[in-house]
């Protein structure tokens, strides 16, 4: 999830489960000092965390040992050259922080005193103006939580924009270990059993979605699925989602998927439905996204 603020046009993501309204955003200045004010202390105290390891584009900091955690930072750094490959947009080459707290107490504990009036979740992003920061603590989810923020700030390292649910829907593909996203996803059922019913969600009413707070769980698994197709049941609307993404780089108004999708795809509801109703491991050669 992610929170724009709209006085000072920066940008500030916050963890997938957080609902954060359109009225806080309003008062984000508020929010946004208190973040601002914290970060510095966070920056002024580096020396003080009990480890650290640099993985790619990512410098991690912790309050425990991240021995244990090296493989998953080994798998971050993967992370940009994937998307750069998969979406082709730009590598990422501002710095971006990870800070990890050893229990959930301390996490609390940190965002209580810096972010009082939001409500309390797992993991969180926060762009302002210097580099993107990461914030989560050690728990069982800890590598999808990681790889879900560190998808957003990968890409909004490279990108002025990104569409609320095209945002949401890549970060929920890229969450999963890189072996499960084609087939190993938790959405992948659910919207398997709906496309046999010819069920699915427009891309534009996804694009409707104007905050975090409007996005429900089922907006994220709607999203996931479009970006399931584009990625591997269709090379058209891959190339589309390539050239959207390119002028967004470009900072070329890009128009709205949906609309670039269905004038190159006619039959594109049914496409996405014969993708999913085929989706299966036996029959399906799918290449590595
Ligand atoms: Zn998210």
């Amino acid at each position: 999830m992610r929170v724009v603020s709209e006085t000072q046009g920066e940008l500030m993501s916050v963890g997938r489960t957080w609902q954060v309204t359109r009225r806080l955003v309003r008062q984000g200045a508020i929010a946004l000092s208190a973040a601002a004010a914290w970060l510095a202390s966070l920056a002024w105290a580096a020396d003080e965390w009990a480890d650290w390891r640099v993985a790619g584009g990512f410098v991690c900091r912790a309050d425990f040992s991240l021995a244990d955690c090296e493989p998953l930072l080994g798998e971050l750094a993967h992370l940009q050259e994937d998307l750069v490959r998969v979406l082709g947009i730009p590598a990422a080459e501002e710095r971006i922080e990870l800070y990890l707290f050893r229990n959930e107490a301390d996490y609390r504990n940190y965002l209580s005193v810096c972010f009082p009036e939001v409500p309390y979740r797992r993991a969180l992003y926060i762009k302002r103006g210097g580099p993107g920061v990461v914030l989560t603590f050690r728990s069982e989810q800890l590598a999808t939580d990681l790889r879900h923020e560190c998808t957003h700030a990968l890409l909004h390292a490279v990108l002025p924009m990104v569409p609320l649910w095209l945002d949401e829907g890549l970060a929920e593909f890229f969450e999963v270990a890189p072996e499960l996203r084609a087939f190993g996803n938790p959405h992948l059922s659910k919207v398997r059993w709906n496309a046999r019913f010819g069920i699915r969600t427009p891309i534009a009413k996804l694009e409707n979605k104007g905050s975090v707070g409007e996005m429900s769980g089922v907006d994220y698994r709607d999203s996931w699925a479009w970006v399931h197709f584009i990625l591997y049941g269709s090379a058209e609307a891959h190339a589309e989602l390539v050239g959207f993404l390119r002028e967004i780089s470009a900072n070329v108004p890009p128009g709205k998927l949906s609309v670039r999708l269905r004038h190159r795809i006619a039959d594109l509801d049914r496409q996405y439905l014969a993708h999913f109703r085929g989706w299966t491991p036996r029959n399906q050669k799918a290449g590595k996204m």
